[in-house]
């Protein structure tokens, strides 16, 4: 794997593709500068070794057309307090006067282009426009994860200009090795917690995982297809009918390759789907019509605590319960105290995937995990085993 380390920048000019897409308020202020600061390690490298820097990135949905609300021109203010150097911004993406400022980049000085989804070619990978693009730099580093699921013309198409080089940054080297530690190299028992709305949504990733973990922990909304299935009482509880078959499917196939699977056992049940509700603790196969399953209940609780605390390498994706209502959210907390202590205790945890990153953050347990996943919908793809486009260009 060729990371921004194998390369001396000296003299040379990097083209790094970014994730700028941060968001901002009515006045085109930068609300949460994360990205910016998650992508400052590579470019820093490239600076320090004496070389420059052209930035690329999107923002939001143009979809092909120049939207001036969404010109990257509004963050590049701040992109210069962030990094602490000067940034210059061109507005446009490739031709002359991209190609111009390009050229006329000073060591130590770096460069961003306009938004590169005003350009539709970007979004289908149009390779005149990844050659275009090619021209702005020597050397191609890629170091957005949230898009290396995408084969668009920055993240992807361009590399094979730069057939020798070319390269991760820092943040994107990062996530493929915390993927790799869970997925391939990761010290067992391996335990993935597997919770969120639906069973339809995550079955790729329980298809794929069966075969990487020791112990498998079902929580959330996918619960009750897995109780009904086995001929469970689920009340009004969210269950997809027509993945029942499924579901048995899966705990069969996780019989066969020696995964345990973990179901609760119990749940806090509600009247209504509401914070206000009235609550009453069940066993998760006898919930009564008028009542829904929307978090985990205390035995169940128990059982997760054990099997978490004894993992060696943890992954975790999707929330417990419905962690958004607080009376529905200890579940969540409970299993984010026990990643953590796993984690103090030497344990390797990554979090990825939509909302259990967002409770991550919501419940403050994002510095005492391993990892917290910057990519949304790359590292979904990733744990369904799918080779991301814009990781095998750099690897080709
Ligand atoms: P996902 O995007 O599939 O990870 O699903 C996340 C959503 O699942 C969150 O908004 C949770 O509120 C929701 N969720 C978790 N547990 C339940 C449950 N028991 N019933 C309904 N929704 C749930």
């Amino acid at each position: 794997m060729k990371t921004i380390d194998n390369f001396n920048f000296e003299n040379k000019r990097a083209l790094i593709r970014v994730d700028f897409n941060v968001p901002m308020d009515e006045n085109f202020k930068v609300t949460d500068a994360n990205r910016i600061e998650a992508a400052k390690p590579s470019i820093i490298k490239v600076l320090e070794d004496g070389g420059s820097v052209v930035l690329m990135s999107h923002l939001g949905r143009p979809k092909g057309k120049n939207v001036p609300e969404l010109s990257l021109r509004h963050i590049c203010a701040k992109v210069s307090e962030v990094l602490g150097v000067e940034v210059k911004f061109v507005g446009t993406t490739v031709g002359e006067a991209a190609e111009k400022e390009a050229s006329n980049l000073e060591n130590g000085k770096v460069l961003l282009l306009e938004n590169l989804r005003f350009n539709a070619e970007e979004e289908k990978g149009g390779e005149a426009f990844a050659e275009q693009l090619s021209k702005l730099g020597d050397i191609y580093i890629n170091d957005a994860f949230g898009t290396a699921h995408r084969a668009h013309a920055s993240t992807t198409i361009v590399a094979k200009f730069f057939p020798e080089n070319k390269c991760f940054g820092y943040l994107l080297a990062k996530e493929i090795k915390a993927i790799d530690k869970v997925m391939q190299t990761g010290e067992k028992p391996v335990t993935a917690i597997l919770g969120g709305a639906k069973v339809s949504s995550k079955i790729t990733i329980i298809e794929n995982i069966l075969d990487k973990v020791d112990h498998l922990i079902i929580g959330g909304g996918m619960t009750y297809t897995f109780i009904k299935a086995q001929g469970g009482s689920v009340g009004d509880s969210i269950c997809e009918d027509d993945k029942m078959e499924l579901a048995l499917d899966i705990l069969k196939q996780a019989k066969e390759k020696g995964v345990e699977v973990h179901i609760p056992v119990d749940v806090i049940a509600a009247d209504d789907f509401s914070n206000t509700a009235n609550t009453t603790i069940v066993d998760v196969t006898k919930i009564e019509n008028g009542w829904q399953g929307l978090d985990a209940g205390p035995k169940t609780l128990e059982i997760f605590k054990e099997v978490i605390l004894k993992s060696k390498t943890i992954l975790w994706n999707g929330p417990i319960g419905v962690f958004e209502m607080e009376s529905f959210a200890k579940g969540t907390i409970a299993v984010g105290n026990y990643i953590a202590e796993a984690t103090k205790n030497g344990a390797f945890s990554l979090v990825g995937g939509g909302d259990s990153v967002a409770a991550v953050k919501q419940f403050g347990f994002e510095d005492k995990v391993s990892y917290v996943s910057t990519g949304g919908g790359a590292m979904l793809e990733s744990l369904e085993g799918k080779t991301l486009p814009g990781i095998a260009a750099i690897m080709e």
